[in-house]
């Protein structure tokens, strides 16, 4: 069977409490050999790295942009303690998620850069790669990489142009495509996914978040009390293969491609399969 990795899969979240193990297992049964558990908040760096270990997994350790409103200033000084004592840790793969998001309103762009920039300096400390949230987003976190470089990453759920694309690439990282391309009228989008060279695109869930069209109930019929359905890794596959259909390539090249792409984004992986 084609092995995936889940590049971006938010494992420890409340819509998995009921059923995580299943879940997982589930993923496992469709393929989906490997997890990257990215963190959110102080509040759930023990949960990643614990998940992850249950699992055979991996984790990144950080703040996410839109979670910096009620982080505290002594949270970064947290994280640097947090990457000393856990370096060593073979399952830490990366820092992330970290970035810039300006789609949700709300949010102050100086904090929120303020945190991204210390985190990329502590990427740089601990010479680790990062995954970066883009949102309206692309330019602002480019400028940051370009003054503080790191060794590379993932640029999660991108959904930029390919100019910006290569950008992102050029400086070493790899882009992550998930349930948004899975929608016929993301006409960007799957342009892009057809378009960019093999060594950049990865795949990712982003469960529970963004599901798949195939998963998707419209606002019309949420009002009506039909819940939205609940994204799981399980549904990687289905993704990929929607992607290698946009690229004109079959799933085992699109697997063997996106592997190796992880690999090289997030090279303490290559050592965990
Ligand atoms: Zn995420």
């Amino acid at each position: 069977m084609t092995a995936w990795i889940d590049t971006h899969c938010h494992l420890d979240a409340p819509e998995f409490d009921a059923d995580r193990d299943a879940v997982r297992h589930q993923a496992a049964l469709q393929g989906v050999a490997h997890c990257v558990i990215p963190a959110v908040e102080r509040s759930n760096w023990d949960a990643v790295r614990t998940l992850a270990h249950h699992h055979a997994d991996s984790y990144a350790l950080g703040i996410h942009p839109l979670y910096t409103g009620r982080a505290q200033e002594g949270d970064l000084d947290s994280l640097a303690r947090a990457l000393a004592q856990h370096h060593a840790d073979p399952r830490l793969v990366a820092i992330g998620e970290i970035g810039l998001d300006y789609f949700v309103p709300g949010l102050d762009p100086a904090r929120q850069e303020q945190f991204y920039r210390a985190q990329l300096q502590l990427a740089r400390k601990f010479d680790l790669p990062v995954i970066v949230h883009v949102r309206r987003s692309a330019d602002k976190l480019l400028k940051g990489l370009r003054e503080l470089p790191v060794q590379g990453g993932i640029a999660h759920a991108f959904n930029g142009s390919l100019q910006q694309a290569r950008a992102f690439v050029a400086l070493g990282f790899k882009l992550g495509f998930g349930g948004a391309v899975t929608y016929e009228r993301a006409l960007q989008l799957r342009r892009l996914a057809a378009q960019l060279p093999p060594d950049a695109l990865v795949l990712e869930t982003d469960a529970p978040d963004i599901p798949p069209h195939w998963l998707y109930t419209p606002a019309a019929q949420r009002e009506q009390g039909q819940p939205q359905g609940r994204n799981t890794p399980a549904e990687l596959p289905r993704i990929a293969a929607v992607v290698a259909q946009l690229r004109g390539q079959s799933l085992q090249a699109l697997a063997e491609e996106t592997t190796a792409n992880t690999r090289a984004a997030l090279p303490r992986v290559h050592h965990l399969l």
